[in-house]
């Protein structure tokens, strides 16, 4: 029996480690990856940060800068998970896949692979990576070329000489749209015509909003706009360049597929060997499903982190419906801070509970 099992040991379970550690609580951290870093492993060969390394920091020891040019790279962000979990002492327990989360009365009962796990609290990190969005679209199954989503894309190479249609209009999409643009014939196309942000508006922008909002927040005072509002798509130096060579322009949705590629409601159409879906992600949270939470807007209702529904369960990381930025590396120390706070006051209280 601890007193709280994190689920996840990506960035955000180990931001909440961190501050678990501080509160002297009893924990452990349970990761399905054989490698410490989460979804950093995963993404594209040339994904770099937003922004300078002090501003990807978790909390206690900021990312080193990486040396050389340009924003860190997400190796470098994995090598500094990897050596900021060992700095802690972080009691990350890996591979675990956690299967089930149940409760009798105040304890909960986690099941993984590698046996049962019994606690006060649980902290859900389990991010978005392995739940990614794969939209439906009439047609579909006749169409014979490939498709593919953000997950699957590593590098442009094996698209050269392609048509390639890249659909999306968030950051993934322009990032994989500049660099696949440069080998093969591609068409761009979003639900809504695409939001940049100013030339100027990087990682260090997007972190003094998210600090500004959370200031207001906790002042009491009317919400301020998020990040969002300065658009959907930082320009990093490749999608500056896309837009340069004139490749950075999109298309409404086409209407349905056939079997050569996409046609839109016009009756213009365009063939094309590959679809790649860079349509984002649901929160990964199966192994919640025995709660039966309450779910609005693609995820359970909850007062920044805490379930409304069941005392004791936190959600952490994930997006925005969890705390302001909570998904980006300063985002998630902010919300873990704030997390363990109220997990501590829940573990005292249960622990000074007459035993029924
Ligand atoms: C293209 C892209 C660019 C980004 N750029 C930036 C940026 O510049 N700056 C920034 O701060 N952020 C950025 N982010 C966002 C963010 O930092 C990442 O999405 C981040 O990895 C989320 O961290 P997490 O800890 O919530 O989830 P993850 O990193 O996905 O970690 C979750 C962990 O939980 C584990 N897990 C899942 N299910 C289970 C289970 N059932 N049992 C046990 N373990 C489980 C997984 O194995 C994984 O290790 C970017 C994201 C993307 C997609």
């Amino acid at each position: 029996m601890v007193d709280v099992v994190v689920i996840g040991g990506g960035q955000a379970g180990l931001a909440a480690g961190y501050f678990l550690r501080r509160a002297e609580l009893d924990f452990v951290i349970l990761d399905a990856h054989a490698q410490p870093g989460g979804a950093w492993q995963h993404g594209w060969d040339s994904l770099r940060l937003f922004s300078p390394a002090e501003f990807g920091r978790l909390p206690g020891w900021p990312m080193p800068p990486q040396a050389g040019e340009g924003f860190p790279t997400a190796g470098h962000v994995v090598d500094y998970l990897t050596r900021y979990e060992l700095r802690y002492d972080l009691p990350v327990r890996r591979p675990v896949r956690v299967h089930r989360v149940g409760r009798t009365g105040r304890q909960w009962t986690v099941d993984t692979d590698h046996g049962t796990w019994h606690s006060t609290a649980v902290i859900s990190a389990t991010g978005t990576w392995h739940r990614p969005n794969r939209p439906c679209y009439p047609g579909q199954a006749t169409f014979t070329g490939q498709q593919l989503h953000t997950v699957d894309y590593r590098r442009p190479d094996p698209f050269a000489g392609q048509r390639v249609l890249i659909v999306g209009g968030g950051n993934s999409a322009a990032q994989i749209l500049a660099e696949v643009s440069t080998v093969a014939e591609t068409t761009w196309v979003t639900a809504r015509p695409p939001r940049f942000m100013p030339d100027d508006v990087d990682g260090r922008v997007l972190f003094d909003v998210a600090s500004a909002r959370t200031a207001a927040e906790r002042a009491g005072l009317p919400q301020q706009e998020g990040v969002s509002a300065l658009g959907d798509i930082v320009m990093v130096p490749p999608v500056l360049a896309a837009r340069a060579r004139g490749v950075l322009t999109a298309r409404e949705m086409f209407d349905h597929f056939d079997s050569t590629g996409v046609a839109w409601a016009d009756g213009t159409r365009w063939a094309c060997d590959t679809v790649i879906w860079c349509t984002g992600f649901h929160p990964d949270l199966d192994h919640l499903s025995r709660l039966r939470l309450t779910w609005q807007d693609d995820h359970p209702v909850t007062s920044g982190t805490r379930s409304l529904e069941q005392p004791g369960l936190h959600l952490l990381g994930y997006g925005d419906w969890t705390g302001p930025s909570s998904a980006t590396l300063i985002g998630a120390s902010r919300t873990a801070k704030q997390a363990v706070a109220e997990i501590r006051d829940y573990v005292l209280e249960v622990r000074s509970a007459p035993v029924s």
